[in-house]
């Protein structure tokens, strides 16, 4: 239903997040660029409650890990209740499930899903989620990096606000997206502003000096540096002499 935009519109990019603390959301996403967007309709934010769809008179959402261990494991069948009830048909966003055992996001990944109609998210909790419902819902599990954070909420404010940064009109000009760090396999190169001397440190003159074709040919072999002293693992095949 809400995929369909009015003809000649763009329907908002819209997030849904499942999740244990749905007061963690917009959070710091409801400030400054990706704030403005969202309270002017760019994009849109659901933070739904798990624990609704929890069993009984405690609302519980989680049990002791089969075989036994430490912590507890967020039950497949509340998890899929939530997930049914905030996707009712038809819904072709991807359902993403934030997880240390993820593939890597990347910025290529993030371009991609923020060109598409959105994402529904899951936030796992305590030691993760019962394995059989990223089967049985289709979930793609993603990490923001290899280490462990106590919760799925973080992370997918992470890839929210790197989805949402590269809708049209969120940033000031649409070029500050293009030559940024990871774009065509890159860091970005170093940057200056005034003062032009500070504690003996100055502004590289060909910043200064208006020539265009030699400060991009300056940004440019400071790009390629900076990667291969790095972040090597980035540099593909086409690379530049
Ligand atoms: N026992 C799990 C870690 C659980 S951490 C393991 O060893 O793999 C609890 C929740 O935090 C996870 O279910 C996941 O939703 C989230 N999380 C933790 N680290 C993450 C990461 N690097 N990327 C994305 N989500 C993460």
């Amino acid at each position: 239903m809400h995929d369909a935009a009015a003809p000649g519109t763009v329907a908002p990019w819209r997030a849904t997040v499942l999740t244990l603390y749905p007061e963690m959301f917009p959070g710091p996403l409801g400030l400054s660029l990706s704030g403005d967007a969202l309270a002017r309709g760019a994009w849109s934010l659901e933070a739904r409650n798990i624990r609704a769809h929890g069993l009984g008179r405690h609302r519980s959402v989680d049990d002791t890990p089969a075989g036994g261990g430490a912590g507890m494991v967020l039950r497949c069948d509340v998890l899929a209740a939530a997930i049914d009830a905030a996707t009712p048909e038809p819904d072709h966003r991807p359902r993403l499930l934030m997880s240390p055992r993820g593939t890597p996001l990347t910025q290529a990944r993030v371009r991609a899903l923020s060109a598409g109609p959105g994402a529904v998210i899951v936030c796992g909790r305590f030691e993760g989620v019962d394995e059989r419902v990223i089967a049985g819902r289709g979930l793609e599990e993603v990490s923001i990096g290899d280490y462990v954070l106590s919760g799925g909420e973080i992370a997918a404010l992470v890839l929210i606000d790197a989805c949402v940064r590269l809708l049209p009109g969120v940033m000031g000009k649409p070029q500050s997206g293009v030559e940024e760090s990871f774009e065509g396999g890159r860091l970005e190169y170093p940057h200056y502003t005034r003062p032009r001397d500070w504690e003996g440190r100055a502004i590289p003159d060909v910043l200064m000096g208006g020539n265009h074709a030699a400060i991009a040919r300056w940004r440019a072999e400071r790009s390629l540096a900076l990667t291969r002293a790095r972040r090597p693992d980035l540099l593909t095949e086409r690379e530049d002499p």
